[in-house]
């Protein structure tokens, strides 16, 4: 009787300790203590921390050993397991590291500190963080503020650019003081007033397939704060290849969009798979910006680095913000990494770094001369040329594969996929004007080109996809 007595409480003891230990929820009791004890003392409880299943869970294990009589629960079980327990404690509280965070720190990171989500364990993530700043302009300034704000310990910063007086409007990080000087420079000055805690190092280059693995190696989170598309699929491709979160957004006008590539969901070339004809988006100097929604955009990215550094709350991880300052409107779209993907595909085709100014400056891959030298893609209509056709009584074919279209699509599109096209001919009226959608405009066109030489003369493509629908604030159906 006795024995299957002790048989329990040692299966009781046992299941405790390992229920406590290895539980993954969002509440996790070793953890809180470890939390509250850095909270409190500034210093990791490793050793320490032992103590707390002795002191709890002793005293079935004595009881089991047989080394006390059941009858007799209080002494010794349970005082001789807390005896043993407070004397680990000790010792193991001597042998734990050294504070986390100065006198100086403590006081500069309180109010981070006291957010449960960040901690003192937090901050000192944050301080053994590497983030890497791609442009130190208009969004890598803001971004470059608040993380050194939140005590980023390293933040690097690549830019073979100049401060001219044109950037003042929105890039914060520079001044009239420094016209004339390597934007870098000035960058690595103004944070370092800022805060002390922060070693700034300058790349003053411009990002290339030769330079880009060992510029990005070190860091842990990059940050895209570039105005150009061969940098961003540069930096897309490298990212991939190593492994590493990479924070984008665009600005132009009064419009921004943001969203996160993380290792093993996708990457740009999921969401754009190819960068879009040369001259066809104007550049912030050619169209103008509003600087406040760089300050928006730039923030944006920072938060987005510092959750991913901390590991807490939601991040843009397939999904991809689009911000309207002019209306004062948002909307969040989802995408989907592309199995077919060149870069992070299952059977990736893109392995090394490629050469960017002619991928996004050269023509078109896939053939798409021909349709350039008749006038640049002829069959593509506007979101609200598309959106006329339709009202006329045009047909919206939507040629993505049915878990995007699940997610959004056009009122009233019906879903043909890009690759069962060919074999659903039938289910087209030669005589109806037909609208053909996907993701961005490509598979879409690939559709149309298709279709047209088959013989069916009245269908355009939706230039930009759902996405620039979306954009233009048309409706569409979840
Ligand atoms: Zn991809």
């Amino acid at each position: 009787m006795e024995g299957i007595d002790s048989l329990l409480l040692l299966g009781a003891g046992f299941g405790l300790v390992y229920g406590i230990f290895l539980q993954k929820g969002d509440f996790c009791f070793v953890s809180a203590c470890r939390e509250w004890f850095a909270f409190k003392h500034n210093r990791v409880l490793q050793g320490g921390m032992l103590a707390v299943p002795l002191i709890l869970f002793g005293w079935p294990l004595i009881l089991a050993a047989g080394l006390a009589p059941l009858d007799r629960l209080w002494l010794p079980p349970v005082g001789g397991s807390a005896l043993i327990g407070g004397l680990v404690f000790m010792i193991g509280l001597s042998r734990d590291g050294a504070p986390l965070l100065n006198d100086e720190q403590m006081e500069r990171y309180s109010r981070h500190t006291r957010l449960s989500e960040v901690g003192v364990q937090g901050q000192r993530k944050l301080l053994d963080s590497k983030v890497l700043i791609v442009g130190a302009g208009g969004l890598g300034s803001p971004a470059g503020l608040y993380l050194a704000a939140a005590g980023i310990g390293t933040i690097g910063f690549i830019d073979g650019d100049r401060v001219e007086r044109s950037n003042l409007q929105r890039q914060i990080l520079h001044d009239e003081a420094g016209l004339g000087r390597l934007k870098v420079e000035t960058a690595k000055e103004r944070i370092e007033k800022l805060n002390p805690d922060v070693r700034v190092k300058t790349h003053p280059v411009i990002l290339r397939s030769e330079n880009a693995f060992s510029i990005l190696d070190e860091y842990d989170v990059v940050v895209n704060g570039c105005d150009n598309f061969p940098t961003r699929y540069l930096l897309n491709d490298a990212c991939v290849m190593l492994g590493k979160p990479l924070v984008d957004a665009a600005i132009l006008r009064f419009q921004g969009q943001a969203t996160v590539f993380y290792p093993g969901k996708g990457c740009c070339r999921c969401l754009f798979p190819s960068p879009p004809p040369p001259g066809s988006v104007p550049s912030c100097a050619e169209a103008g910006i509003i600087g406040a929604l760089a300050g928006q955009m730039g923030t944006l990215q920072a938060m987005q680095a510092i959750k991913i550094i901390l590991g807490i709350g939601e991040n843009l991880i397939n999904k991809l913000y689009i911000y309207d300052a002019l209306v004062d409107d948002h909307y969040t779209f989802q995408w989907q990494p592309r199995e077919d993907c060149p870069v992070c595909g299952e059977n990736p085709t893109i392995t090394e770094l490629i050469d960017y100014e002619q991928f996004c400056g050269g023509p078109a891959p896939g053939g798409e001369e021909a349709a350039q030298e008749e006038g640049r893609y002829a069959n593509d209509v506007s979101p609200s040329e598309a959106l006329k056709m339709i009202e006329a009584g045009a047909r919206v074919i939507d040629v993505r594969e049915p878990r995007e279209f699940e997610r959004q699509h056009l009122q009233g599109a019906d879903l043909i996929p890009l690759g069962e096209l060919s074999g659903r001919l039938e289910e087209i009226d030669y005589t109806r004007p037909a609208v053909l959608v996907c993701q961005i405009g490509e598979r879409s066109r690939r559709a149309v080109k298709a279709l047209r030489e088959a013989g069916f003369n009245e269908t355009y493509n939706l230039e930009g996809g759902i996405i620039a629908w979306v954009n233009h604030r048309l409706p569409v159906e979840n």
